[in-house]
């Protein structure tokens, strides 16, 4: 199933809607209430919800899209220097500030503010006055679904709920001058996400091409099939120690092609737009005001 969290008339709800992004059609509970969070369903298993069918199918015009989890319950999980050649192209761009090899013999692991998440179309706010080195990273996202500690590599995707798209936006300077990535990639308005999660039947994503544009210049062009840890690596890593649960997101790390990497480095400005598209997701734009 394609899902999406959406607002109409000022009523939140989640919907199904089509490879071609034009229509929605209202989801319900089985006894006919309408489900109003991706969250609830995600907890409560894909099986509780049915097309409503007293409520009438929507337009993607008619709605403003949400973020599909609109306030997911803990911070993301992120993955850093997952590809090759991004691992080098940051490495090169002397906002690095890890001493170890380019390309990591671990998962670099580390958190974003849950608080940052934004839906699709809105604004990413250029941190006026704070920062000079504004940047964008296409991911594909993990959407947990089903809680475990210690899943092996074999179980791992009967964990997974499903996947959608995030931004991983990044202040470069305060990356490199805080030491620790949080503060840096935790502005508010720093994690666009969605609009549509795509369910774990429906999606392999072990080898889907993922781009980035700014401005309509395609600057990311890669597929996931170069992650360096996958999928089943990261969720066997990530839960060793730590009990993942329903509704966490997993971003598996971004290709090369980031504004970090060009020499000079090509940042974000106001009015720049940034589109992300994933091969079986969709497409994810927001503009930087
Ligand atoms: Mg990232």
């Amino acid at each position: 199933m394609r899902l999406v969290t959406y607002l109409h008339h000022g009523m939140t709800g989640v919907g199904l809607t089509d490879a071609g992004a034009t229509r929605i059609r209202p989801l319900d509970q089985v006894d006919g209430t309408p489900i109003s969070d991706m969250l609830m369903l995600i907890r409560e298993g894909i099986a509780t919800a049915t097309p409503s069918v007293m409520r009438p199918t929507l337009t993607w015009a008619e709605v403003a899209l949400l973020p599909p989890i609109q306030r997911p319950p803990r911070d993301l999980i992120c993955v850093g220097k997952n590809y090759r050649k991004h691992a080098h192209e940051f490495a090169d761009s002397g906002f690095d500030t890890d001493n170890g090899p380019a390309v990591p013999e671990h998962p670099v692991v580390f958190s974003k503010s849950a608080g940052a998440v934004i839906g699709a179309g809105e604004s990413i706010v250029y941190p006026e006055g704070l920062s000079d080195a504004l940047d964008y990273e296409a991911e594909l996202a993990v959407v947990i679904g089903r809680s475990g500690r210690r899943i092996p590599r074999a179980q791992a995707f009967s964990h997974v709920f499903g996947y959608t798209i995030v931004n991983d936006v990044t202040a470069r300077d305060w990356q490199q001058r805080h030491g620790q990535w949080f503060l840096g990639k935790s502005f508010d308005t720093f994690c666009p996400i969605g609009p549509v999660l795509v369910t774990a039947d429906e999606l392999d994503p072990s080898a889907l091409a993922i781009c980035c544009w700014v401005n309509g210049e395609l600057r990311q062009n890669a597929n996931t099939r170069d992650l360096i840890f996958d999928i089943p690596t990261l969720i066997e890593t990530i839960s060793a120690g730590m009990t993942l649960q329903p509704g966490d997101i997993i971003a598996t790390g971004t290709p090369a092609g980031v504004g970090a990497g060009f020499k000079p480095p090509r940042f974000l400005r106001r009015g720049d737009e940034v589109a992300i598209e994933i091969e079986g997701i969709g497409r994810l734009v927001n503009d930087v005001f």
